[in-house]
């Protein structure tokens, strides 16, 4: 584990999904509050309950991130119940659907770019206003590996992270000034479960030339193109995450740290 958050504050978005409650997980284990954003309260709830047996302090915001409004109020409210924001894990996000580009639906690829370009635009702005005041942040967005080299069948959600990719490199030069660093993660292919079953299901119906139609076939080709021949574990992000976060990486901003298996 990488330094010590104790009497840290950390606003994970997305932070009943997958990789965010594993983050959470992780940096209330190192004395971190956490405040969790997401958009189902059940969900929300439950993540919490599971936090607070490790003896910190974790509180859930049902929010959508695609709201200005609902952002502003949210991140008001979080600063009122913690006093403060020092970390933010803006990583809310949705993959979108797996079509080629003449016939990938506008509908999903306008959704897509609300949730993962603007949701992340909206809150990293809020959180950063914040920041500035204080003059001092971390802020660690979730980019992806289609947000470095577009994979077929994904054109929303590659356009999307490579926009993230950009947003980080800008915010880390106009937020450098006020002691905020801003860095990006870019997990690629992630498993078992939801997200990787999905994934390469979708994969396989797109029919493409790139891929089988059979999914067992094209969990084959995925993994026969990683150098490593695996997926990524999801408790293989967290750490990253903090070392970002720490000050382990006090020199690093507008990086974007690939965790990929090469
Ligand atoms: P996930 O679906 O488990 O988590 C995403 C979370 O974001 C969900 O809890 C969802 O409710 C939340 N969310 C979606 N839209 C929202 C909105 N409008 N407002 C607020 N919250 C919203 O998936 P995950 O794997 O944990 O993904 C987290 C991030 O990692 C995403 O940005 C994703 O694109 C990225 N990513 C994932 C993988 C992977 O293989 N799992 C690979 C690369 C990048």
């Amino acid at each position: 584990q990488t330094g010590n958050f104790a009497g840290k504050v950390i606003l994970i978005t997305g932070g009943t999904g997958n990789i965010g409650l594993a983050t959470a997980s992780r940096l209330a284990g190192m004395g971190a509050a956490i405040a969790l954003l997401d958009l189902d309260e059940g969900r929300l709830a439950e993540a919490c309950k599971g936090l607070g047996t490790q003896d910190t302090l974790a509180k859930g915001y049902v929010c959508n991130v695609t709201s200005v409004e609902d952002v502003h109020k949210t991140i008001n409210a979080i600063i009122s119940d913690f006093g403060k924001i020092d970390f933010l894990f803006n990583n809310a996000g949705y993959q979108g659907s797996f079509a080629p580009l003449h016939t990938y639906p506008e509908d999903d690829f306008a959704r897509v770019m609300q949730i993962n370009v603007c949701g992340a635009f909206n809150v990293m702005k809020a959180v950063s206003e914040h920041m500035v005041s204080r003059r001092f942040g971390r802020i660690v967005n979730t980019a992806s590996m289609a947000g470095v080299q577009g994979p077929p069948n994904m054109a929303a959600y590659a356009a999307s992270k490579f926009a993230i990719v950009g947003l980080t490199q800008t915010a880390s030069k106009d937020l450098a000034p006020y002691n905020i660093r801003v860095n990006a993660i870019s997990p690629a292919f992630m498993g078992p479960g939801f997200m990787w079953d999905r994934q390469v299901e979708l994969q396989a119906s797109a029919g493409s030339q790139y891929f089988s139609t059979d999914p067992e076939e094209v969990s084959r080709q995925m993994i026969n193109s990683v150098p490593m021949r695996r997926y990524g574990d999801i408790n293989e992000i967290p750490g990253v995450v903090a070392f970002l976060l720490g000050e382990d990486s006090s020199y690093m901003t507008g990086v974007n740290l690939p965790i990929a298996g090469g």
